[in-house]
């Protein structure tokens, strides 16, 4: 996939959030099907560093991956971490300021430092710095929110635009993210704001379920309807294989989630097999079940292995069980999203 036709149709990342996706190596990862992964701005920031990055010639050259590469501002875990009380720091009208919880360092995070980190780990998407909060907001936090997100964004664009010459210059896309929580017209107010702005792709904030576990659909169509149609649309962090069935047909192109992998570690693995797609490979069930993880599933696991080997590997805590699995579930996943869009 060229990344001028990003988005156009569905596709799904899997996470590299420091910078791999867990237990796969790159040959791996390609051989799934996965053209574009997400890795995380924070995190690279907190472990290699920016110079240390930029140094080395960014995350693509680091990986050997010559598929697509998008980063997260970096805001979203700095703010829930801080909000969590789990670290120590302040959310402001210019970003956050926080300690490094391991080394003490001082970082200040804003919508300009969050771009030069983009820019050092040398993504091709980046994503501009919003206000992001827990999940159940008061109207006024969510204004706040709002008004912040704008006013980032714009300082974000002009940013790029002004240090790095935009995309026409690089090369690279620039995508905001929506806010406005449950209030529809705090969703259409942050929406036809950035869209005035201007930027490649339209991202959704926020929670995507309700405590319940219920898409917020509503607030999802919202975002749809007013920001322009011929621009990529990110559900981030959907997630679930019923959830892309159905918020895919309200027009989102674009998922993530660290489900695949998680639920890969945790053995944790997705099948059409079964009635809620999901094999839970370490009962005892398994154990002597000779059949593939899924029938239907053309990946490197299924194709060689049955669901007793890997059973097995996950009650003796052999990594390999993990690769596999991981494997398996992100394969599940590119034939899911290959499969709608066929349709
Ligand atoms: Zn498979």
């Amino acid at each position: 996939m060229e990344l001028k036709d990003f988005g156009k149709t569905l596709v799904f990342m899997p996470d590299a959030t420091r910078g791999a996706v867990r237990a796969l190596t790159t040959q791996q990862l390609k051989d799934t099907g996965t053209e574009a992964i997400v890795t995380n701005t924070l995190h690279l920031l907190m472990s290699l560093g920016e110079e240390k990055i930029k140094k080395l010639g960014g995350i693509k050259k680091l990986m050997n991956w010559d598929g697509i590469v998008l980063t997260d501002s970096g805001g979203f875990q700095v703010f829930s971490l801080i909000h969590s009380g789990k670290w120590k720091g302040v959310v402001h009208d210019n970003g956050a300021t926080f300690k490094s919880p391991t080394t003490g360092k001082l970082y200040e995070l804003t919508p300009e430092s969050s771009i030069d980190m983009q820019m050092a780990i040398n993504s091709d998407i980046l994503v501009t710095l919003d206000d992001c909060r827990k999940s159940d907001l008061s109207r006024k936090d969510a204004e706040e929110s709002v008004e912040r997100t704008i006013a980032w964004a714009k300082r974000c664009k002009k940013h790029f635009d002004e240090v790095y010459g935009g995309t026409e210059k690089t090369g690279k896309l620039l995508s905001c993210v929506v806010q406005g929580a449950k209030f529809l017209d705090l969703r259409e107010r942050c929406a036809k704001e950035l869209s005035s702005i201007g930027f490649d792709g339209y991202n959704f904030g926020g929670f995507v379920v309700t405590e319940k576990g219920d898409l917020v659909l509503d607030e999802m169509r919202s975002v749809i309807e007013n920001t322009p149609t011929d621009k990529f649309k990110y559900a981030m962090g959907v997630g679930k294989p019923s959830d892309i069935r159905v918020v895919s047909k309200l027009g989102y192109k674009v998922f993530d989630t660290v489900l695949v992998t998680r639920n890969a570690r945790h053995g944790s693995l997705f099948s059409s097999d079964i009635k809620d797609e999901v094999l839970r490979i370490k009962n005892a069930e398994f154990a002597l079940d000779e059949r593939p993880i899924d029938s239907l599933c053309d990946c490197y696991t299924c194709k060689n292995y049955s669901r007793a080997y890997i059973h097995h590997l996950f009650r003796v805590g052999e990594m390999t069980g993990v690769t596999l699995a991981t494997i398996h579930n992100l394969r599940y996943y590119q034939r899911l999203i290959e499969g709608l869009n066929q349709n």
